[in-house]
């Protein structure tokens, strides 16, 4: 912004609000951030968190997050090193057999796994010691204030305690934010409606890590017929171990019991060797999600407003893809407004680096979401998926590849770790070669925990022995792709 500092009121202080007002905050704007929840304790003791009903489930932050704030803000990776989060680089996850000896560039792979709490605990802390940054936490914002310079814009945000005058209005109010609602009591303005994707349900466990090497047992995400697996680390010497299904496959809803849960995870090598790695210290956590995203793109229905993270859009949480995506529009957010003049040039630029830098990922999340979903309810019905989609035959061929080709165990990783997109890896001739040796493979391997064999997720132990898994696919199989 060539002119003056702004006046910035952030609604919400999740990973998206907080990214924002650290960023803007250090370009010299004035920051208010107006968060309905307490503080986080100091202590790093739990508070509780009514406004985040996934804050209890682990996070991964992907690379591609860690590259972006390295840049953006670079003191922020090494206090969340500090605060207790360990370096885990994604790729080396899997077996050594897989991806073959560490190779130049595999760093590019290396992220921080750190629990929420401390995530957010430390993003506070930073932004808490900047002078342009100030915190209302407790306070609940509660509608829009109308501005002076016009009927279509807004002036600030108004709180439970007083208002708060803004050129900018950021909504970073996460997938209930109550923005468009005020917008409707304000303007008039019918809510956008959303697009709600299919949901899925996630079957949780935290373990605690004894600490030494992690497992290398297969990549942080894995598919099997009728479900997936995540296995990720989350820092402070804990672990958590998921399982996602369809909302509607109901037999899988057996895994609410932790012994129906463990027979289904022990019965993968992947879940095994995480779930042997070490000792629960949580109940079978339940939470269900789905993708939702705004019917019509484009620019707010009012001025001087912006909605970020997933006030914007929710993406499917198997991909891990949330926060990265949050953060990424956090910073093209703040590069727009550098290279503005006034408050509406920087919200038309960031609608055109949006376009150019977040949309992608978000339609290859809910195109990935979508084949996914589908191959669930096919694998659930004991039936194979057929899609007549040549990309999601490429998808499935990178999928099964890099579980067996170190070159494609990397090209899946960039695209997992949302480091480049499917469109540039499957550029690479060698990649689109080596992938084709897998089209037409069978998309998940003959697992114990098969579409017929519903009943071994029940509390008993599975019906196969682990050892009958193919040892070349650890059981699993690799890794969201793509666009
Ligand atoms: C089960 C599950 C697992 C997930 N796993 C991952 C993962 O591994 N990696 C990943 O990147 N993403 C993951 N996600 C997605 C991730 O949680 C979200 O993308 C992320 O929380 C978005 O952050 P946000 O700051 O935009 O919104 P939120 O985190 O939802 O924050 C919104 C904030 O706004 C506040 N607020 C709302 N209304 C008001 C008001 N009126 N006044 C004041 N404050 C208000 C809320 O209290 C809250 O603090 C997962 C999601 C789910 C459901």
């Amino acid at each position: 912004m060539t002119h003056r500092p702004l006046d910035i009121a952030v609604l919400g202080a999740g990973p998206t609000g907080l990214t924002a007002a650290l960023l803007l905050a250090r370009d010299g704007h004035r920051v208010t951030v107006c968060e309905a929840d307490a503080r986080r304790c100091q202590d790093g003791s739990a508070t509780p968190r009514p406004g985040v009903s996934q804050f209890g489930l682990p996070h991964v932050l992907l690379p591609r997050w860690r590259h972006e704030m390295d840049a953006a803000l670079p003191d922020l990776v090494p206090a969340l090193l500090t605060a207790g989060a360990r370096p885990v680089n994604l790729l080396h996850l899997q077996e050594p057999g897989t991806t073959g000896a560490a190779r130049a560039g595999d760093d590019w792979f290396g992220t921080v796994a750190v629990g929420r709490a401390v995530l957010e605990q430390v993003l506070s802390n930073l932004a808490a010691g900047d002078p342009n940054v100030r915190f209302r936490f407790a306070t609940r914002a509660t509608g829009v204030l109308p501005s002076p310079r016009g009927e279509r814009c807004l002036g600030g945000l108004r709180t439970e305690d007083d208002d708060v005058p803004a050129d900018l209005v950021i909504d970073a109010g996460g997938g209930h934010s109550p923005v468009p609602g005020w917008l409707h009591d304000t303007y008039g303005i019918p809510p956008q409606q959303r697009r709600l994707g299919p949901r899925l349900t996630f079957f949780c466990r935290h373990f605690e890590d004894p600490g030494g090497p992690l497992p290398q047992a297969g990549p942080i995400l894995t598919h099997h017929p009728s479900w997936s697996l995540l296995t990720l680390p989350t820092g402070h010497r804990r672990f958590a171990i998921v399982v996602a299904a369809t909302a509607d496959d109901r037999a899988l809803r057996a895994l609410r019991d932790p012994d129906a849960w463990h027979a289904a995870v022990e019965s993968t090598v992947v879940g095994r060797a995480w779930a042997e790695h070490g000792r629960p210290v949580s109940g079978v956590l339940v939470h269900s999600a789905a993708d939702a995203v705004p019917a019509e793109a484009g620019p707010a229905a009012v001025g001087r407003l912006v909605a970020l993270g997933d006030a914007q859009t929710v993406t499917n949480p198997l991909l891990g893809r949330g926060v990265t995506i949050g953060a990424l529009s956090a910073v093209t957010l703040r590069d727009s407004i550098r290279a503005a003049d006034d408050v509406p040039e920087a919200l038309a630029r960031y609608q055109s680096g949006y376009a150019e830098r977040v949309a992608g990922w978000v339609d290859s999340s809910l195109w990935l979401t979508r084949h996914r979903v589908a191959e669930l309810r096919a694998q659930a019905a004991g039936e194979p998926y057929r899609a007549d989609d040549a990309r999601w035959a490429m998808t499935v061929a990178l999928r099964v590849g890099a579980l067996q080709d170190p070159v494609l165990a990397r090209a899946s990783t960039l695209v997992g770790g949302m480091l480049a997109d499917a469109a540039a890896v499957f550029a690479d001739p060698e990649v689109r070669n080596r992938c084709s040796r897998y089209l037409g493979a069978p998309a998940t391997p003959s697992s114990p925990v098969g579409a017929s064999q519903h009943g071994a997720v029940r509390p008993t132990p599975p019906t196969s022995p682990i050892g009958e898994e193919p040892s070349t696919t650890q059981g699993a199989h690799h890794v969201h792709l793509a666009r």
